[in-house]
């Protein structure tokens, strides 16, 4: 039996909603599944209360995004108490944060002759209580036929460096993991590879991630080669991590990211969880 350990709702940039995403993981056999939006716990709620009566587990969770000499990190927090004071308040602010850099950008992106609004934008993201992100402002780009897709948004408009880019300000990974710890949560460094990290790099900042409480690494993902794999297991195991994976699926938002596996279809093994919550 399998397990997701890394999914986003609408309450983030998928395109599901929490029990949309519980009846597929069902259908396809998944013993549990987390919900992992970024930067919310929002869709937690809707998603414990939809799994009630349905043959699954759902896994509390979240992806809070940190920064890392200007590099966007991610870290995941498993089994973390939504109703945690500093948690909400954190998660609260981080959104103030971003919607003032939102209007920011969409200023920029005026000022730079594209006719957006913000409403056009919002209703890209379908959440009920929506993080909007660049991803939103590719699509919005790509509708009003500003470009062509939503990779060439990013590459010629929205990625850092270029003109309609404002960065928004985000916890270091110290505050990201001290956040989940204290909301007796689970961390684990997301996708390691997607980072733009030499191997020194990558590994010193295991070392300094592991020093402040980091327990798990994702070594299974949709971005992840079987070979990769491996070597990633390795590095867990210099760390004295556990293994953890999730297929980041994303609904129609990512298509070829199918839920419930890795790359090539590689199942992520049910101890993964059990691993992870063993102390
Ligand atoms: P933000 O948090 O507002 O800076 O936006 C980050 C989000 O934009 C990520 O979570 C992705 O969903 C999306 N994103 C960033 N870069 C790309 C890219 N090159 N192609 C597609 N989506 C991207
Ligand atoms: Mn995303
Ligand atoms: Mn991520
Ligand atoms: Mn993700």
């Amino acid at each position: 039996m399998s397990i997701d350990l890394h999914t986003h709702s609408i309450y983030s940039d998928g395109a599901d909603t929490p029990k949309q995403l519980l009846l597929q993981a069902v259908n396809l056999g998944l013993n549990a599944v987390a919900l992992t939006d970024h930067d919310t716990i929002s869709g937690i709620d809707e998603f414990i209360a939809a799994s009630h009566g349905l043959p699954i587990q759902p896994v509390i969770g979240i992806e809070i995004s940190a920064s890392y000499y200007n590099h966007d990190i991610h870290i995941l927090g498993y089994d973390l108490n939504p109703q945690d004071p500093t948690l909400c308040r954190t998660l609260t602010e981080i959104r103030g944060e971003r919607s003032l850099r939102n209007k920011k950008m969409l200023q920029r992106l005026n000022d730079l002759g594209y006719a957006l609004t913000y409403e056009e934008i919002a209703s890209m993201a379908s959440g009920q209580d929506k993080v909007i992100s660049r991803l939103h402002y590719a699509k919005a780009l790509m509708q009003h036929g500003y470009t062509q897709s939503i990779a060439e948004s990013f590459d010629t408009l929205l990625n850092p460096g270029c003109p309609g880019y404002i960065p928004r300000q985000q916890l270091s990974p110290q505050e990201a993991l001290r956040l989940i710890l204290g909301a007796n949560g689970i961390p684990v460094l997301a996708h390691p590879l997607l980072y733009p990290l030499r191997t020194d790099e990558l590994i010193s900042l295991l070392e300094q991630l592991t020093a402040n409480g980091l327990r798990g690494l994702e070594v299974i993902h949709s971005t992840v080669s079987p070979k990769e794999t491996l070597y990633l297991k390795g590095l867990a195991d210099t760390f004295g991590l556990h293994y953890t994976g999730g297929s980041d699926y994303h609904g129609v938002h990512k298509p070829g990211v199918p839920l419930g596996c890795g790359a090539d279809g590689v199942l992520i093994p049910d101890e993964y969880l059990a691993n992870l919550r063993c102390f």
